[in-house]
C-alpha cells in the first residue's frame, strides 16, 4: 500500500499472519504477502454485523483470505519496516483457502535464525520464547518458505541465476545443458550416484565438465551451464550438498589462460556488486537475523586479490599454523585452513575476496593442464568468499598425447570403457580453453554470511534428506 491508495477501497489477497478479538465490536488481522505486512481493522457498524467481528478474529492463522476495505491511517503509527504504515479498515472478508488450525510451526517463530550449535538444540528460549530449529524449519520448508528472511533469500538466489546468465550472454556465451545421465563414472573426484537405467547401470552426472570440454571442440567456443550437480559425498557439514545447483563456463583463449581466469573475475565481480544493488531491500531485511549479509568486502581496486597457492601455504606458515610443505603438495586445503587463510588475507588485505592461483598438479583432476615451468604445479585457479572455496576453474590439456600421459600419471587407463567419447573429442583437434565451475548456494550463503548451505537451497539435499 501507497500513499496514493490513501482514502480509497483496496481489495488485497493475503495470509492471515495473525487474527484477534479486541471486543465484541472491533477485531484485528495482520495481513502478509511475500514477507510484507498490512494490519486490517473490523468493526461493528453499519452493515457489519457482531457475527462478523468473531468470525473475521477467529480466522485460522496462514489462511489466505480476501480483503476489501478502504484504506487509512492507523490511530496509533506503525513503525515497524516489514508493516505498511497504512492500514485497511475492513469491510468484507472472504475465505480463500483455509489453513489446519494447528501448524507444525508459526511462521513467526521461524523469523529468527535457528540456533548454530545442533540441529536439536533447546524447543524455546530463556524468555520461553519457541526456538524454531533447522531441522523442524527444513521439514517444514514450504511454511519456513513464507518467512520474510527466506522470501529475501530467494529472490537473491535468483538474483545469482540471473547475473550469471547476463554476464555469460554479454560475453557471447551459449547457454547450453549436458546429460545428467552419464553411462560411465570417468570424471573421478567425489562420489557418484548410481541409477538403474532399464537393464544397466547409470550415473548422475558430478559436473558437466567433460561435457563442457566437448562442446568447445565441437566449435561453440565459450558456454555456460546452469544446472544440478550431484555428488555422493557422505559428508555432513556447514557447506556440502548431495545435490546443488552448478554454475558452469568454459571458453577459448587466444594467448594465457589469465584471460579466462580474469573473465572469472570480473564475473564474480559483477554478480557482487550488483546484488548490492538491485536487492538492497532484500539484503536489509536478511541484516535483521544475519547481520553480515551483503556486508562483503570487495579489495578497493575492485579485483580479487590474486596469489599463488605456495603464497598462501607461506602465510599459513607465517601465522605459526603447522603447515608441512611436502603434505600441501599431496593434498588440498582442508576446510579448516581455508578458514585461517581467510581470516589472515582480511587481517592483512582487507578483502573478503580472492583468488590463488597455481595448485599443485597432485590436487587437480587428470584434465587440468600442467604448469610449463614448474610440472609439480597446474594453471588452475579456485576463487574465495569470505575464507571458503566458492569456484574452482583451470586451463584444461587440449592435446591428445598429453591428456593420455595426464591419465596415466593419474592411474587411469584411457582405454578404459567410458573415456572414448570424451578422447575422441580431441583426436580431432581442439582449441586451447579454460572454466569453472561455482556452487549457486554456496555463493549466496557466503555474499549472505548465512551459517549453513542448507539455508541457501529451496528443499536441500544431504546425506541424511531427501525429503521434502
Ligand atoms: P569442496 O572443496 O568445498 O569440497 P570441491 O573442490 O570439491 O569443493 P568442485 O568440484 O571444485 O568442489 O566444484 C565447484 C564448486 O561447486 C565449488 O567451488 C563449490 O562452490 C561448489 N560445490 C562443490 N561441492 C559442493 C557441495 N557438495 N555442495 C554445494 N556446493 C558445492
Ligand atoms: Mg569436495
Ligand atoms: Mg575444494
Ligand atoms: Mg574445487
Amino acid at each position: 500500500l501507497s500513499e496514493e491508495h490513501y482514502e480509497k477501497e483496496v481489495t488485497v489477497v493475503a495470509r492471515v499472519d495473525n487474527a484477534r478479538v479486541q471486543s465484541a465490536k472491533l477485531a484485528f488481522l495482520m495481513l502478509r504477502q511475500q514477507g510484507q505486512k498490512v494490519q486490517a481493522v473490523i468493526a461493528a457498524t453499519e452493515p457489519i454485523s457482531r457475527q462478523m467481528i468473531k468470525y473475521t478474529g477467529g480466522l485460522n492463522v496462514n489462511s489466505i483470505v480476501q480483503v476489501t476495505g478502504t484504506v487509512k491511517k492507523p490511530e496509533i503509527p506503525i513503525s515497524s519496516a516489514s508493516i505498511s504504515h497504512l492500514e485497511i479498515h475492513i469491510t468484507k472478508v472472504y475465505m480463500i483457502s483455509e489453513a489446519a488450525q494447528m501448524l507444525p510451526m508459526q511462521v513467526k517463530d521461524a523469523e529468527r535464525p535457528p540456533p548454530e550449535t545442533t540441529e536439536e538444540g533447546p524447543q524455546v528460549d530463556s524468555e520461553g520464547t519457541p526456538i524454531v530449529t533447522l531441522k523442524t524449519r527444513l521439514d517444514n520448508r514450504v511454511l519456513d518458505l513464507q518467512t520474510e528472511t527466506s522470501q529475501a533469500i530467494t529472490w537473491i538466489s535468483s538474483g545469482v541465476s540471473q547475473l550469471f546468465a547476463e554476464y555469460m550472454i554479454k560475453s557471447g556465451s551459449r547457454w547450453i545443458s549436458t546429460p545428467k545421465l552419464v553411462g560411465a563414472a570417468t570424471e573421478g573426484g567425489s562420489g557418484v550416484f548410481e541409477v538403474k537405467y532399464f537393464k544397466r547401470t547409470a550415473y548422475l552426472a558430478q559436473s558437466p565438465q567433460l561435457y563442457k570440454q566437448m562442446c568447445i571442440a565441437g566449435d561453440m567456443e565459450n558456454v555456460f551451464e546452469i544446472a544440478p550437480v550431484f555428488r555422493a559425498e557422505d559428508s555432513n557439514t556447514h557447506r556440502h550438498l548431495t545435490e546443488f545447483s552448478g554454475l558452469d563456463f568454459e571458453k577459448t583463449f587466444r594467448g594465457h589462460y589469465h584471460e579466462v581466469l580474469e573473465f572469472a573475475e570480473d564475473l564474480l565481480v559483477f554478480i557482487l556488486t550488483q546484488l548490492k544493488e538491485r536487492y538492497a531491500s532484500q539484503i536489509a531485511t536478511i541484516q535483521k537475523s544475519y547481520p553480515k549479509a551483503g556486508d562483503f568486502k570487495l579489495p578497493k581496486d575492485g579485483k580479487a586479490l590474486r596469489m599463488n597457492y605456495m603464497d598462501g601455504v607461506a602465510l599459513l606458515k607465517e601465522a605459526g599454523v603447522d603447515v608441512s610443505e611436502q603434505e600441501r603438495f599431496e593434498n588440498d586445503f582442508s576446510t579448516a585452513m581455508e578458514k585461517q587463510l581467510g581470516q589472515i588475507i582480511r587481517d592483512k588485505y582487507d578483502t573478503d575476496f580472492y583468488v590463488l592461483d597455481k595448485f599443485p598438479m597432485a590436487v587437480r583432476p587428470f584434465y587440468t593442464k600442467a604448469d610449463p615451468n614448474d610440472k609439480r604445479f597446474s594453471n588452475s585457479y579456485d576463487f574465495f568468499m569470505r575464507g571458503e572455496e566458492i569456484m574452482s576453474g583451470a586451463q584444461r590439456i587440449n592435446d591428445i598425447k598429453e591428456l593420455e600421459e595426464s591419465m596415466r600419471a593419474k592411474g587411469l587407463e584411457p582405454n578404459q570403457e567410458g573415456f572414448e567419447d570424451y578422447l575422441n573429442a580431441f583426436r580431432q583437434g581442439c582449441p586451447p580453453h579454460a572454466g569453472g565451475g561455482l556452487g549457486l548456494n554456496r555463493i549466496v550463503m557466503f555474499f549472505l554470511g548465512l551459517p549453513n548451505v542448507r539455508l541457501a537451497s529451496l528443499f536441500p539435499r544431504d546425506p541424511q534428506r531427501l525429503r521434502p
